[in-house]
């Protein structure tokens, strides 16, 4: 059965494609790295995998029912769908405008909901939702329109367990702490740029290594295979942040 990864064509999202496909057939969604998805589908066929790669800009509805459409044809019903595909666009609140704010809210929180409420009635009984958050959800970075769209993503992540676990889907979130990808580069970057006071102090807390794309697949690899986690945001940062 298939899997739908959002945003599988690179960093984090790459990471889970390639860690599912040892045991599903995986869809690799990418908004314009046609090119990266591609790189993926094939390292997966080069392993014995099967993948296809799917466009879609997730925060546009209709291009999302057409990309759940495509993953449904090519291996009818999902096991899972995890929604990655995610941007940040760091500024200071006083500089933040609406495009900005839009965009990224539309892309990391509204994006996720149009992706889960197409795949929805393809998933099996007993399959799963997975959220990628990230610990600025949780209250460690300052961005704001980031920060709030994957606080959202928590609300969407305890509403829909409570809405669907009855029926036997499993919803869960996981939140990274910075990874080692081109979107850490751009936080870092911004938190460099606007001189963040308490930036030396989050620099004397990390943790030993940024997280690696790995260490998110490995975790939703094992929600995937547990079925008694519910309604949960799963920290994956190093200990920079407890709960
Ligand atoms: P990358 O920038 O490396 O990759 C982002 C992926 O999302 C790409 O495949 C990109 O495809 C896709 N994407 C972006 N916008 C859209 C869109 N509108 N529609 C469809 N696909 C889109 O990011 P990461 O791997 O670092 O991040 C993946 C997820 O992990 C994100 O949700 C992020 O918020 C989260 N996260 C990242 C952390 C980090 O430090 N890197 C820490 C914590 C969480 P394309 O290029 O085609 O647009």
């Amino acid at each position: 059965m298939g899997i739908l990864v959002t945003g599988g064509s690179r960093g984090i999202g790459r990471a889970i494609a390639i860690e599912l496909a040892d045991d599903h057939d995986v869809a690799v969604g990418y908004r314009v790295s046609e090119s990266d998805a591609e790189d993926v589908v094939t390292e997966i066929e080069a392993d014995g995998g099967t993948a296809i790669a799917v466009q879609a800009d997730v925060a546009d509805s209709t291009e999302v029912q057409d990309m759940v459409e495509t993953t449904v044809e090519a291996f009818g019903e999902l096991d899972a769908v995890i929604n990655n595909a995610g941007i940040t666009d760091p500024a200071r609140l006083q500089n933040l405008d609406d495009e900005q704010w839009d965009r990224v809210i539309g892309t990391n929180l509204t994006g996720a909901f149009y992706v889960t409420r197409s795949a929805i009635p393809h998933i099996v009984p007993d399959g799963d939702i997975v959220f990628i958050s990230s610990i600025g959800g949780t209250g460690g970075t300052v961005d704001a329109s980031y920060a709030a769209s994957k606080a959202g993503l928590h609300g969407l992540t305890r509403a829909l367990a409570r809405e669907f676990g009855g029926e036997g889907l499993q919803v869960n979130a996981v939140a990274p702490g910075p990874a080692e990808t081109s979107m850490n580069d751009q936080i870092l970057t911004h938190l460099e740029e606007i001189d963040f006071r308490g930036h030396e102090n989050v620099d004397t807390h990390l943790p030993q290594y940024s997280c690696k794309p790995e260490d998110v697949a490995h975790t939703v690899r094992y929600l995937l295979e547990n079925e008694y986690i519910q309604g949960e945001i799963i920290n994956v940062n190093g200990g920079m942040q407890f709960r």
